[in-house]
């Protein structure tokens, strides 16, 4: 599979503020990859160098086989690829949705069909309102369909869901998924973990400008082999047992109870315990 972007070392200080320091990753060609951390971790600089809107001060980086601070003489075809949804939204509040939508594909080469696109974010119904009377949710709605008109094949998407609703974020991720069926690469920044379980085929954790470690959801931080918790009713009282291996310590409880178990659970450690206790560790 082919390498879309890959960055080497990469460097970024604002003044004596190490926002990205020495940061290396690999993104293959369609996969869904989230970028996750705290606020101030460098998630932003780190994807604003890779759209080519900010400079670095070290390290390599190549997008699409281009450096993004130079695009190798060929930024229009360049941009042409690449969809971005920023964190801030579009201020295209003087145009109705469709007039915006429409706007932004004579920008490219070979744009989607605006109509097509604002039904597959789920704006059909509010094409011909002004873009200043839409709620934050459909705003941003609007913001990832203007980041897909141009028929990307590479995809940034920065916190793509603040303020979306939960049915409209599942439309959302379902929306996702169908671009990286059909071809494309998507880079993701999230702050809801359950995002980023729902749709990376890989995430990386970065935490003060530094990469702490690239994995699957499942086996991010140890995951996959993490110490289960049984939970069960017993004598009036909830009990709680870690243990490694969840199936014997069932059957055995099973044998015990000689059939039913009272409000058995066994759970693994979420994205979200594992991710907070990589972060927290960080602290210590
Ligand atoms: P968030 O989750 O809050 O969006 P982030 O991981 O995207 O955070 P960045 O925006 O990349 O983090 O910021 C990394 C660090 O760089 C922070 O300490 C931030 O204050 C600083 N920083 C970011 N942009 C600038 C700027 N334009 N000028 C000065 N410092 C900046």
């Amino acid at each position: 599979m082919s390498t879309v972007i890959s960055v080497s070392g990469l460097q970024k200080s604002y003044g004596t503020n190490r926002a990205v320091a020495g940061v290396d990753l690999e993104i293959r060609q369609g996969e869904i990859f989230a970028l996750l951390g705290p606020n101030g971790a460098g998630k932003t600089t780190t994807v604003e160098i890779l759209e080519g809107f900010r400079h670095r001060d070290g390290g390599t980086v190549s997008v699409l086989g281009f450096d993004p601070a130079t695009r190798g003489g060929a930024a229009q075809s360049w941009r042409d690829r690449i969809g971005i949804v920023l964190q801030s939204t579009h201020d295209a509040g003087d145009l109705t949705v469709l007039e915006s939508v429409t706007h932004f594909a004579g920008y490219y080469t070979n744009p989607k069909n605006p109509r097509e696109v604002l039904d597959l974010v789920g704006l059909s119904d509010k094409a011909d309102s002004l873009g200043r009377t839409l709620s934050g949710g459909q705003r941003r709605r609007l913001d990832v369909a203007l980041g897909i008109i141009g028929s990307p094949e590479l995809i940034f998407l920065d916190e793509p869901t603040t303020g979306f609703d939960p049915e409209a974020r599942r439309a959302f991720w379902g929306l996702i998924r169908k671009l990286r069926d059909e071809g494309a690469t998507i880079l993701l920044t999230t702050h809801y973990l359950d995002e980023a379980e729902a749709l990376a085929d890989r995430v990386a954790v970065i935490n003060h400008g530094k990469i702490i470690e690239v994995s699957t959801p499942a086996n991010l931080g140890g995951r996959a082999t993490a110490l289960a918790t049984v939970s069960w009713r017993e004598g009036g009282l909830l009990r709680t047992q870690e243990t490694d291996s969840p199936t014997k310590f069932i059957a055995e409880l099973s044998a015990r109870f000689q059939g039913e178990i009272p409000e058995l659970s066994a759970k693994r450690p979420s994205l979200e315990d594992i991710y907070l206790r990589m972060i927290g560790s960080e602290h210590e």
